[in-house]
């Protein structure tokens, strides 16, 4: 029980509160760990980004018109 429970304050200590983000979602705003590789993700999860990719495509096709 107490290696497991260090291992796990380990994790903690070296993600730090700077890989906490905000879901970048409007309709979400979840908070939630970055661990991708560069740090760059915005979303909670991928399902989070769809919205807003959708919005943008219906945005542009309006805006062709
Ligand atoms: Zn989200």
């Amino acid at each position: 029980m107490v290696p497991l429970a260090q291992s796990a304050g380990a994790l903690l200590c070296r993600g730090g509160p700077a890989l906490v983000k905000r879901c970048a979602s409007p309709t979400c705003h979840t908070f939630f760990y970055d661990t991708s590789k560069n740090h760059n993700g915005r979303w909670r999860s991928k399902a989070c980004g769809n919205p807003l990719r959708v919005a943008a495509h219906f945005r542009r096709k309006r805006a062709s018109h």
